[in-house]
């Protein structure tokens, strides 16, 4: 039988274990945050996620089907997430003249004051990364890229823009040169996108 990573017998053999347990803390922590920052607003976490991601995303992302896969919920949970934000006058609709069902969302000036306040919430995490040394950071997020690119491989997390991922990434046979066509230059490590404004899938999935 397979054996839990919060076994705590065989988490303290395993550093693998030890690694997903530490990911799982710092989840916690994200979540304890945006609840703190929701409260402040009356906003729920999720509400403040959409605000935030309103606010940095262009418009063919800010529809409500795209929403629903970028935070793996049905359309319906985030319909009801977006209602409850017009009502309380932070976003406000524009619906297609050609399809009266299909609307692109924007934020209000007082639904971009409350975001650009909120999306601060994960300050608090910058500091221990900014004391990592420069090669530390460069396999962390690689580290962290190669994880994310597994649970959108297994569908965990349907939706990423990541240069892994990119029509326009090409990568050395040693797979240590990282380039972009787009941009055309060579991408240092730590420059490769987790959320990239011009990212196109390579392929898109079945
Ligand atoms: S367009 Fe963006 S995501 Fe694609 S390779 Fe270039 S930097 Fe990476």
């Amino acid at each position: 039988m397979k054996k839990s990573v919060f076994d705590l017998d065989f988490q303290n053999t395993s550093v693998e274990s030890r690694i997903i347990a530490s990911l799982e803390r710092i989840s916690q922590a994200f979540r304890v945050l945006l609840w703190q920052e929701g409260m402040e607003h009356s906003l729920s976490p999720i509400q403040v996620q959409a605000l935030i991601f309103l606010l940095h995303h262009s418009e063919e992302k800010r529809k409500v089907s795209y929403l629903a896969d970028e935070f793996n919920m049905t359309k319906a949970t985030i319909s009801d997430t977006i209602k409850s934000l017009e009502q309380k006058k932070l976003i406000k609709k524009e619906f297609d003249p050609r399809d009266t069902r299909s609307y692109v969302i924007h934020l209000t000036a007082k639904g971009k004051n409350i975001a650009n306040k909120t999306a601060l919430f994960a300050q608090q995490f910058l500091a221990p990364v900014e004391k990592l040394h420069n090669d530390d950071k460069q396999n962390l997020l690689l580290s962290l890229i190669e994880i994310i690119r597994h649970l959108n491989e297994t569908d965990i997390i349907t939706i990423q823009r990541m240069c892994f991922t990119c029509s326009y990434y090409q990568v050395s046979e040693s797979g240590k040169k990282h380039f972009c066509k787009l941009l055309n230059q060579e991408l240092k490590r730590t420059e490769l996108r987790v959320d990239c404004p011009d990212h196109i899938f390579a392929k898109q999935k079945d």
